[in-house]
């Protein structure tokens, strides 16, 4: 398993909901907060992973010893949303690229846990930024779909960047040559 990195056609998936708590959803949760940690980030989600399961990976704290922090969610969704905000945000599947992106500052979620138990959750700012974040990816919605123009045109030159190295991966045979970028 590796995070897979813009224009990577796993990222533009619409995934679909998890009918069974099996061994593969286990396994691939374990992955995935572990490759989390290990790029240092606050969230994953299954597309970024080339998996098309509505499973996401957080830790609100971005800190592997704060467990409390950390939670597995499977099917989640925003049922209640307030007020908006403006912040940097970056993404694990387009590193180095930090934009300021408009988001909801209070959102209301519920998802389900590895055991199925189903959690309710309001966060503020931060945590509601990663929420949103998290659960686009689930819908193949990018944070680069939600900047501002000025934002979206500083970005160009990274995602410019990004579409080359795609391009690099697959001569290479990192990725399959007959891979098409989904911009
Ligand atoms: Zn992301």
């Amino acid at each position: 398993m590796k995070i897979v990195k813009y224009p990577h056609p796993a990222l533009r998936v619409q995934a679909k909901p998890v009918l069974a708590l099996d061994k593969d959803i286990q396994l691939a949760a374990g992955h995935m907060l572990e490759l989390m940690y290990a790029s240092e980030g606050l969230g994953l989600a299954a597309p970024q992973v080339a998996l098309d399961h509505r499973l996401l990976v957080i830790n609100f704290a971005g800190d592997p010893e704060k467990k409390d922090a950390e939670v597995v969610a499977i099917n989640p969704v925003i049922t209640e949303t307030k007020g908006a905000i403006s912040d940097r945000e970056g993404c694990l599947s387009f590193p180095g690229l930090y934009q300021s992106v408009r988001r909801f500052k209070t959102v209301k979620v519920e998802y389900y846990d590895l055991k199925g138990d189903k959690f309710e959750m309001t966060c503020h700012d931060l945590a509601a930024r990663i929420w949103q974040h998290e659960i686009d990816h689930l819908d193949g919605v990018l944070f680069i779909d939600k900047m501002g123009s000025l934002g979206r045109s500083r970005s160009e030159r990274d995602l410019e960047q990004f579409i080359a190295d795609f391009e690099k991966a697959k001569k290479k045979g990192d990725l399959p040559p007959g891979l098409e970028p989904k911009l």
